[in-house]
């Protein structure tokens, strides 16, 4: 299938060829028609699918033909998790829609608020937002929902882990009954489905990525280590393997601390990126990052969310999450566009449980490789999986939540190394598009 198929006008095929991409990807063949027939959509999928360019696409096309928003009024509001994931999906809106009279901005907390009640006063076709920051305008009497065609929800999974349902409750109450919603998240589970119980009526319902799978492209593995010998274990891997792009994921905002100090000790140029970071913090950590003036970002998950890199290649899960979900997110930073990732992760003995429950989850064992010098006092008992694995939460007893290698994740993993994936490097914050002639 080509994207001339798909019910999009000339100036978006026109971004879309600029942008390099041949054909659409499983989730855009799937999302763009059933977004443009006007349908509420739920659509089950993780980054790196092209999800972004999914809903971005159809509602660029629907709001072309629509009037022009009055002063404080927002034609589209699409809600997501974290204030990279906003900035990078408000940069994909200019990139697809630079040939299109429509204008957009971001908005998220961590930085000054009246550049964005100024930003927000002529109003807006589309508006990228975190919930906490938005309220805050909202209450301000900064934007207006009258005129609110399409509502949609990013990373729903996410927005639930971070405690965000009561805030998006709120954003709810005050947005027109009427309106198009549209909700991707990468798992769908009951919480989740209670949610979109609420949000939306009748849905197209889509899935390109089966649930809890782990990317075929990654090749996965764990070091078994004491705690204490932990980072001087990854400062030698990353000087052994000669890594110069690391994404190192920590549990906690002064573990990470910790370790990017430990590192640049050792002359490993790192940066941290975490909630306690202002916003300019952070966006300077990620440029740094992506530029490769730095050779280690250590991440919490939160943080992490929403990062695109083309072809990051080494992911380092220094601890292992306490939420085994977070496992597959983390290792989908990697693998990315159909190139070969990495995923390491160090365990050490006190993380027997969370180790457990990742390989039930993804239902395989994850090899171990022991370094010289490195090799425990403390066990790291391997788990047993001949226990009947139990079935995750409101899943159907179909293949794709028994397999890991289901037909559907190939897709992706054909359309990845298949086509062209322009990265998402040029992340812009904030500002308006050029206004409307
Ligand atoms: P997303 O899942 O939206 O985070 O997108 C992942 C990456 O895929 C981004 O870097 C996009 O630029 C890229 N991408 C989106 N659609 C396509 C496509 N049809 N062909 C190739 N790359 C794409």
């Amino acid at each position: 299938m080509s994207f001339d198929s798909l019910g999009l006008s000339e100036q978006l095929l026109k971004s879309i060829n600029k942008q390099g991409y041949t054909k659409p990807s499983p989730i855009q063949e799937q999302a763009i028609p059933a977004v443009l027939s006007g349908r509420d959509v739920m659509a089950a999928a993780q980054t790196g699918t092209g999800k972004t360019a999914g809903f971005t696409l159809p509602i660029l096309e629907i709001l072309s033909k629509g009037p022009k928003p009055k002063n404080n009024q927002v034609r589209a509001l699409i809600l997501t998790p974290t204030r990279e994931l906003a900035a990078q999906v408000e940069h994909s809106v200019q990139t697809y829609g630079k040939n299109l009279e429509l204008n957009s901005t971001v908005v998220f907390g961590g930085v000054k608020i009246n550049p964005q009640i100024k930003r927000l006063h002529r109003g807006v076709d589309i508006l990228v937002a975190t919930p906490g920051r938005l309220l805050d305008l909202y209450n301000q009497k900064a934007v207006r929902f009258d005129q609110l065609e399409i509502f949609i929800l990013d990373e729903a999974d996410r927005m639930l882990d971070m405690g965000f349902i009561h805030d998006i409750r709120k954003v709810l109450a005050f947005l027109p009954k009427r309106r198009q919603n549209l909700m991707f998240s990468a798992t769908f589970s009951n919480d989740i489905r209670k949610l979109a119980k609420t949000i939306i009526n009748d849905p197209v319902e889509i899935s390109v990525s089966p649930r809890n799978t782990t990317v075929e492209s990654v090749k996965q593995w764990i070091h078994p280590v004491d705690k204490k010998e932990k980072s001087a274990l990854l400062a030698y891997l990353i000087e052994e393997n000669q890594w110069t792009q690391v994404l190192v994921f920590g549990r906690t905002k002064h573990g990470c601390d910790r370790l990017t100090r430990q590192l640049n000790t050792k002359g490993i140029t790192s940066v941290a990126i975490h909630g306690n970071k202002s916003q300019n913090q952070r966006t300077r950590a990620l440029a740094d990052f992506k530029k490769g003036k730095v050779q280690v970002m250590v991440a919490t998950d939160i943080a992490a969310r929403g990062i695109d890199i083309n072809q990051l290649p080494q992911v380092v899960n220094f601890d292992l999450p306490n939420v085994p979900e977070d496992y597959v997110h983390r290792i989908g930073r990697t693998g990315r566009a159909g190139s070969q990732g990495h995923a390491v992760s160090l365990v050490s003995a006190d993380e027997v449980k969370q180790l457990s429950d990742i390989e039930h989850l993804i239902k395989q064992l994850l090899k171990r490789t022991l370094i010289d010098g490195f090799e425990p006092d403390h066990d790291v008992p391997i788990t047993s999986l001949n226990k009947k694995i139990p079935k995750p939460k409101g899943a159907k007893n179909t293949s794709n939540n028994r397999t890991i290698k289901s037909k559907s994740n190939k897709n992706i993993n054909n359309w990845k190394s298949k086509n062209k994936s322009n990265d998402g490097n040029k992340k812009r914050q904030g500002g308006n598009r050029s206004p409307r002639k």
